[in-house]
């Protein structure tokens, strides 16, 4: 059994989901190989092959897989696939890009966002936003898993000491092309690695108020996060929203702030370590999630808190 992991990268550095990538091939059990796709990726290589547990990093360097253009990233995954018993990517906007067209190619079905590995060829998932648990098992030659990167452990980044193979296959679909990215650009860590994540609801009123979350996260070292209400009301952008529809997260840390507790904004935060709410309701659903209540005015507690940190 040799299970291919595609590692998720970014400017140059394997991407923490990755680590709970390999994480979960472990759990499966046999040899771990990591396919490092994109351009000028040797440093990215060099560092998969330091992650522990793998045995073999591929290294697909091309123009056609810069930018990770999934009509040219899947034929290239579903043509090594073949060799492997289990091809894992991480459930990030990358990995559910490429790997239902893997498993399509392979003529298989996709298992998604497994939270837990039972055996070889059984999996844990969350479905119906995160309210049941659904165990499946699979009996495809090639099993095609994306993975719920809070589900799993991150292995160590240093320790191994893989062999690094160069991968001649260039698929270049020639169907997209690469125009251009926005990223938005910030000093705080990104919401789905962040050890404490500050999120804010409706209840923060407008944009201009979360300059009280952000104080409070800059003397935490947290990123800020935010319920889809806070995001559709033009608060804040949506790639900081937290739930079904938005990120999952489960830092060490969630203070959620304004944020009533609907079971969509709970999908994305329940398997935080601890969770701390604070709400002017007392009857809001946030308060059976959270480890730690405080029944208060936004406005007066977060300024007292900041101050205190
Ligand atoms: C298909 C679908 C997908 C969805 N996906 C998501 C998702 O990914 N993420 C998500 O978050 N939601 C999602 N939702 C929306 C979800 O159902 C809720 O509408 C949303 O989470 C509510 O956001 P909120 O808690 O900020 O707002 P509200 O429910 O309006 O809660 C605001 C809270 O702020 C409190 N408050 C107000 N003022 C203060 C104050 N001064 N001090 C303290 N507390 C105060 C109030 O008591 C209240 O509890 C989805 C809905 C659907 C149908």
């Amino acid at each position: 059994m040799t299970i291919l992991v595609i590692a998720e990268h970014e400017n140059g550095a394997v991407a923490p989901a990755t680590l709970n990538t390999v994480a979960a091939a472990a759990k499966i059990g046999g040899d771990v190989h990591v396919l490092v796709a994109g351009q000028n990726v040797g440093g990215v290589a060099e560092a998969a092959a330091k992650i522990a547990g793998v045995a073999k990093v591929l290294v697909a360097d091309n123009a056609a897989y810069a930018n990770f253009l999934p009509e040219n990233v899947a034929p290239l995954v579903a043509e090594l696939g073949k060799g492997y018993s289990h091809v894992l990517a991480p459930a990030t906007s990358n990995g559910k890009n490429v790997l239902p067209r893997v498993a399509a190619l392979l003529d298989v079905d996709q298992i998604s966002e497994i939270i837990s590995v039972e055996s070889a060829d059984t999996f844990k998932r969350p479905i119906y936003a995160g309210n049941a648990i659904a165990t499946v098992q699979s009996t495809a030659a090639i099993k095609v898993i994306t993975v719920r990167a809070t589900g799993f452990d991150a292995v160590a980044a240093e320790g191994g000491s893989a062999a690094v193979e160069a991968v001649a296959a260039v698929h270049d679909a020639g169907k997209s092309s690469f125009v251009g990215e926005e990223l938005a650009k910030s000093d705080r860590p990104e919401l789905t690695a962040a050890k404490i994540v500050v999120s804010g609801g409706r209840g923060m009123q407008n944009g201009d108020n979360f300059k009280h979350l952000y104080a409070l996260a800059d003397k935490l070292g947290a990123a800020v996060g935010a319920s889809r209400a806070a995001v559709d009301a033009g608060f804040v952008p949506n790639d900081m929203q937290v739930g079904q529809t938005g990120k999952i997260v489960a830092p060490q840390l969630y203070i959620a702030v304004g944020i009533s507790g609907a079971i969509q904004h709970l999908a994305g935060m329940k398997d935080s370590k601890v969770i701390v709410a604070i709400n002017k309701d007392e009857e809001a659903p946030i308060f059976q999630v959270a480890d730690y209540g405080l029944v208060a005015d936004l406005f007066e507690a977060i300024p007292e808190l900041e101050k205190l940190v």
